[in-house]
């Protein structure tokens, strides 16, 4: 009886709570996360389900896809979602892209939560490039020994540069395909500039690649690199879906969800 009485409650403060939908995976979806607990919303935190062992934010949380475009709007109808946070990496583009259709069929307001991406400082040797592909095409005439820092599910692009050594930073073990000669590290940031800098040395790192993922977590390689002069590959960011509204940072996303009526001020 006590039981059900507590359901029906739930389900009553579920209806009149205003309920945000945050799509994370990112340090600051769970920043957001953490600073809306104790807020009057309810938050769901969705996270890909990529990561063994994710670092889960604050409040509820949900893990895997939602089954595309369609999935995701009938899972923003059946949960009554008032609002959307799509703060997943900036190279997370088929989510983002997902989450503007689902936006558009249900109305429901979508903001996307970017950090800036990095920009290139005096001494920097970077070669922007549109891809992994890309990334790859110009590696066998910048260096031998190459530093990857591009995630694993990247890993593949470069799996047919057969005469260049590889070193590989992600959080879980790659699959193939890979490349030939490959050493993983398995690591999850932040990185200090001291352990970055030791790490090129001790590898003699020719040249390093990554994705313009933004943030001060990863940065340090970019400023070990340019302390011993070596090229960097920066791939680019896929473009946002047109027509959504960006946030930089958590208390400009705060600030639209207090503008949205939500019950934050
Ligand atoms: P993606 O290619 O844009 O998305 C592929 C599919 O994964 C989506 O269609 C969706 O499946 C599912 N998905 C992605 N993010 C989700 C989320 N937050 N909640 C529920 N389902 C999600 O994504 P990705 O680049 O593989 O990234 C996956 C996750 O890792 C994201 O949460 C992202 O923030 C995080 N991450 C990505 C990178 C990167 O470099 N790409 C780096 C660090 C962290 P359905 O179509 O079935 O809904």
């Amino acid at each position: 009886m006590a039981e059900h009485a507590t359901t029906r409650d739930a389900a009553t403060t579920h209806r009149t709570t205003p309920h945000l939908l945050i799509l994370g995976g990112t340090t600051e979806a769970r920043a957001l996360a953490a600073a809306l607990a104790g807020s009057p919303l309810r938050v769901t935190s969705s996270l890909a389900g990529r990561v063994a062992e994710p670092r889960l934010p604050a409040g509820e949380v949900r893990i895997g896809g939602f089954g595309g475009p369609a999935g995701l709007a009938a899972w923003l109808r059946a949960e009554a979602v008032d609002a959307v946070v799509d703060a997943t990496h900036p190279f997370a583009a088929v989510m983002s892209g997902n989450a503007a259709l689902a936006a558009r069929a249900t109305g429901v307001p979508l903001l996307a939560l970017r950090r800036p991406g990095w920009a290139p400082a005096a001494g920097d040797r970077w070669h922007p490039v549109a891809s992994l592909e890309a990334a790859a095409a110009a590696l066998p005439a910048l260096g031998r020994r190459v530093f990857l820092t591009t995630g694993r599910q990247g890993i593949g692009a470069f799996a047919h540069l057969d005469g260049l050594h590889f070193l590989a930073r992600s959080v879980d073990p790659p699959e193939p395909p890979m490349p030939a000669a490959l050493e993983v590290l398995l690591d999850r940031g932040p990185f200090t500039l001291d352990g970055e800098r030791a790490l090129l040395r001790e590898h003699r790192i020719d040249v390093v690649v990554t994705k313009d993922s933004g943030g001060a977590a990863t940065a340090p390689k970019l400023t070990a690199a340019r302390e011993l002069g070596l090229p960097v590959v920066v791939v680019e960011r896929p473009p946002l879906p047109s027509g959504v509204p960006v946030a930089e940072s958590v208390p400009a996303a705060l600030e639209w969800l207090g503008a949205r009526g939500t019950g934050l001020r």
